[in-house]
C-alpha cells in the first residue's frame, strides 16, 4: 500500500485517497479544433518513470493535490498543492509533506 502525504494532513495510508488523474492538462481554448479539444478530452501520458498526478485525501479533508510518482516503483517523489508550479523532480527537493524516508519504507 502507497504512503501518501497530504500537504494538510501529513502521511496517510492509500486508501484515504482518490486517484484524479493526469495533473497539469490544460484546458485548450473555445475556438480550438475537434483535434485539440479531442486530445485534451482522451490524451494522457503513461510514461514509464515519473508521472505527475491529481489525488483527492476523501477520507481527510478533502482537499486535491499534486504528486509526481515513479509509475514502476510507485515511489512517491514530489508533493505540492494545487496552483503551485511544476516542479522538476530531478533539480526539486524532497518534499517536506512525505516525511522522514525512513518511515516510510
Ligand atoms: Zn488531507
Amino acid at each position: 500500500m502507497l504512503q501518501i502525504g497530504c500537504p494538510w494532513c501529513g502521511v496517510r495510508d492509500e486508501d484515504e485517497f482518490r486517484y484524479g488523474g493526469q495533473s497539469h492538462v490544460t484546458r485548450p481554448a473555445l475556438n480550438c479544433s475537434d483535434a485539440e479539444w479531442a486530445d485534451y478530452l482522451f490524451s494522457r501520458d503513461n510514461p514509464k518513470g515519473v508521472h505527475y498526478e491529481r489525488w483527492l485525501h476523501i477520507s481527510g479533508c478533502n482537499r486535491w493535490f499534486n504528486v509526481a510518482r515513479h509509475t514502476v516503483t510507485h515511489e512517491i517523489l514530489l508533493v505540492y498543492r494545487m496552483g503551485e508550479r511544476k516542479p522538476d523532480v530531478a533539480t526539486s527537493q524532497r518534499s517536506d509533506y512525505l516525511g522522514p524516508r525512513s518511515e516510510r519504507e
